[in-house]
């Protein structure tokens, strides 16, 4: 896979409704692959992107709550991360990169305990709050297909109801220029890549 067709796919590709599965190594081009989400979730000011928003069925993130490549201590990628504890519980605004524009409270619990593989190979284990606990959050329920747009009020889902539908027409007609393949041929090209490396 050439890495410069890695690029935000946004919501409702088929994609983002895939559990992925954990990786089985890191090599070469993984190593490229997560550098060019650093760079596509700076680009677009995010502090957090997955595997499958750029079309990838890996168990995957890289986060930077900072927002900034400057802050390079706050970068980093979580393989195969786990989420071993959650205590709490917290309100706040969230958006994502693949559903641009749209933004609306969410509650989730306010502290965890993340466990993860870096891209060196070696498990690290944090224990977060604050925005820190509730990326990760978002960013692991991307990996099992859940969209932050799921785990709204009722009020709130019907507030956003507009701007989703907006998004589905634009994703049509993506896919009428054929821009965005078929359901059937972006499932074939997942499996195919989770044989390489999960
Ligand atoms: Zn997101």
């Amino acid at each position: 896979m050439e890495s410069y067709r890695v690029q935000i796919i946004k919501y409702p590709h088929p994609t983002l409704r895939h559990k992925s599965k954990p990786l089985k190594r890191v090599d070469r081009e993984l190593k490229q692959i997560v550098a060019k989400m650093f760079e596509l979730m700076y680009a677009d000011d995010g502090i957090g992107l997955a595997a499958n928003q750029v079309d990838l069925p890996y168990r995957l993130f890289v986060m930077n709550v900072k927002g900034d490549p400057a802050e390079e201590g706050e970068a980093r990628a979580f393989l195969n991360p786990v989420i071993t504890r959650k205590s709490g519980s917290a309100e706040a605004q969230e958006g994502c990169l693949s559903l641009p524009g749209i933004w609306a409270p969410v509650r989730r619990p306010e502290k965890i305990v993340v466990t993860a593989y870096g891209m060196d190979g070696n498990e690290f284990c944090f224990e977060m709050d604050g925005l820190y606990a509730r990326a990760v959050q978002h960013e692991v329920d991307h990996l099992d297909g859940v969209l932050f747009v799921d785990r709204l009020s009722e009020a709130n889902q019907l507030a956003v109801r507009e701007d989703l539908e907006a998004l589905i027409r634009q994703f049509e007609t993506s896919r009428r220029l054929g821009a965005i393949g078929t359901d059937a041929q972006i499932t074939t090209r997942l499996e195919e890549l989770e044989l390489a490396r999960t």
